[in-house]
C-alpha cells in the first residue's frame, strides 16, 4: 500500500503541527451571494447566522449586482458554458478580445491579455518577458503571486525595503549594468492598505532606465479620481509599463486577471506565458459579466465616491470609539491590537456579535503587527457600519482595548 499508515500518520501529524502553533485555517459557509450581509454556516453545521460582511474585496458592491448577474446569463445563453480549449487553439471569442480592449482604455495602457487569474497573470509574465541578463527589483511587501512568478523567472531576483525610495534608488544604481530592470510593487497593499509611491517610483524609472510593473488587484475600479487606479491617484497614468489585475475582487469577483501595457511585453506574454498557453482563460460567462462591470465603472464614479464616503466614515467611527486604526487612503482599514491571540480573540467575539471580519497575524503580517483588518464595499450602508461600530464598542470595552495607543497596547497585551 503506498499511501501507508506510516505515510498518514506522518501527514496527521503535520497538520496538527499546524493547528498547534494556531494557523488552522477554518472556512465559513456562506449560504447566500456576497453582500454587505450575509448568512453564515460556522463552525460547519451549525445553524446560519447573518453577520455584516466586513473582509470581502467587494469593493464596489458589484459581486451580487443584478446588472452584473444579468449580462453574465445574456453571455451564458449567447456564448454557452465553455471553451474548451486554451485561448491559441480555439479557445478565444470576441468577448475575450471585446474585454482586453476595454481593459487597455480603462486602463491607460497600450494592450492587455486576459489569464485565468491575477495569479496566473503573475506567474506567467515575468518568464515571458525577461531573461537572465536582466534583474527584478520588488517591494518586500508584494503579494505572494509576485514572488511565485519571480521564482520562475531566471532573470536575477533583488529587493527594495518597503515603499523605501532611497533603498530602491541604490539597487537601480547597482543594477545599472543589466540588461533590463524591472521595478516590482503592489499598487495597493493589502495587508495595510498603504500606496506605492508611484510617481516617485516613475521618476526613478526615468532616471535609471528602468521599467515598472504594479499589481492593481486592490485597486483596479476604486482607487484615483474615477477609479482606474493607483497609478491615477498617483499622476503617473500611462507611465506604467505592465500591470497586471483581477477580476475577482472590486470588478465583479468572479474570476479572472489580466497583463496590460506596451504592446510588444503584452505579445510576448501570448507567445510565451505559460499559464496562457496551457490553461483556459476566463469562462464566457465571467468574460460577459466582467464587460458589464466595465461599463458601470466607466460610466458614472457613483460607486467608488460612496466607498470612499463609506472609507472615512467608518476610519472616523474607529477612531472616535478609540481604536488604534492604520492611516490610509485605501478601504482597507487596519484596526492594530500587535497580539495574536488578542486578535484571533476579538474576531471570534466581533463574529458572536454579528462582524465578520478577520483576525490578521504572524506570518501573514509581521510578528508583533497582528490586527483585525476590516475592508469597505459600496454595498455598506451607513446603518451597516453604525451597527458594526457598536459591536466593535462592545467588544473592545470586554479587552479593555479602547483609548489605548500602540505602546499602551504592546505593554498591556505583549507582542
Ligand atoms: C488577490 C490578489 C491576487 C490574486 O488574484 P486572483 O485573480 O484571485 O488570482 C494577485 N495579486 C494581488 C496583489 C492580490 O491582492
Amino acid at each position: 500500500m503506498a499511501y501507508s499508515e506510516k505515510t498518514r500518520t506522518a501527514y496527521q501529524e503535520d497538520l496538527k503541527g499546524i493547528e498547534d502553533a494556531g494557523l488552522f485555517k477554518k472556512e465559513r459557509f456562506i449560504h447566500a451571494p456576497q453582500n454587505a450581509e450575509i448568512e453564515v454556516e460556522f463552525p460547519e453545521g451549525s445553524a446560519l447566522k447573518s453577520v455584516i460582511n466586513m473582509c470581502a474585496n467587494n469593493y464596489l458592491g458589484l459581486s451580487g449586482n443584478q446588472e452584473v448577474i444579468d449580462a453574465a446569463h445574456a453571455g451564458l445563453d449567447s456564448r454557452g458554458y465553455g471553451m474548451s480549449s486554451v485561448r491559441f487553439i480555439c479557445g478565444t471569442q470576441d468577448i475575450h478580445r471585446e474585454l482586453e480592449q476595454k481593459m487597455t482604455e480603462f486602463l491607460g495602457t497600450e494592450d492587455t491579455i486576459l489569464f485565468p487569474s491575477c495569479m496566473d497573470a503573475n506567474a506567467g509574465v515575468f518568464e515571458a518577458v525577461l531573461n537572465e541578463e536582466d534583474v527584478m527589483i520588488a517591494d518586500r511587501l508584494v503579494h505572494a503571486s509576485i514572488i511565485d512568478g519571480m521564482r520562475l523567472c531566471k532573470a536575477m531576483n533583488d529587493s527594495y525595503k518597503h515603499s523605501d525610495m532611497k533603498h530602491l534608488e541604490k539597487k537601480l544604481i547597482l543594477h545599472q549594468d543589466k540588461r533590463n530592470r524591472l521595478i516590482i510593487t503592489d499598487g495597493v497593499f493589502s495587508m495595510d492598505g498603504d500606496l506605492a509611491k508611484l510617481d516617485e517610483i516613475v521618476a526613478l524609472a526615468e532616471k535609471y532606465d528602468a521599467m515598472v510593473f504594479v499589481d492593481e488587484s486592490h485597486a483596479s475600479g476604486f482607487i484615483g479620481r474615477t477609479g482606474r487606479g493607483t497609478h491615477e491617484h498617483c499622476g503617473v497614468l500611462g507611465k506604467i509599463d505592465i500591470v497586471t489585475t483581477t477580476f475577482g475582487k472590486a470588478l465583479g469577483g468572479a474570476s479572472g486577471g489580466c497583463v496590460s501595457g506596451r504592446r510588444e511585453l503584452v505579445e510576448l506574454c501570448r507567445q510565451k506565458a505559460r499559464p496562457y498557453l496551457f490553461s483556459n482563460t476566463v469562462a464566457p460567462v465571467i468574460v460577459s459579466g466582467t464587460l458589464r462591470v466595465m461599463e458601470i465603472v466607466s460610466g458614472s464614479t457613483e460607486r467608488r465616491d460612496k466607498l470612499e464616503e463609506n472609507t472615512t466614515y467608518w476610519r472616523q467611527l474607529l477612531d472616535d470609539a478609540g481604536f488604534d486604526v492604520k492611516s490610509g487612503d485605501s478601504p482597507i482599514v487596519p484596526v492594530m491590537l500587535y497580539n495574536a491571540k488578542l486578535a484571533q480573540d476579538v474576531a471570534t467575539d466581533l463574529f458572536a456579535e454579528g462582524i465578520y471580519a478577520v483576525g490578521f497575524f504572524f506570518p501573514v503580517v509581521p510578528q508583533g503587527q497582528a490586527r483585525i483588518r476590516t475592508q469597505l464595499s459600496a454595498a455598506h450602508e451607513k446603518h451597516h457600519l453604525d451597527k458594526a461600530i457598536a459591536a466593535f464598542t462592545t467588544v473592545g470595552e470586554k479587552y479593555g482595548i479602547l483609548g489605548l495607543g500602540k505602546q499602551e497596547l504592546i505593554e498591556k497585551f505583549g507582542m
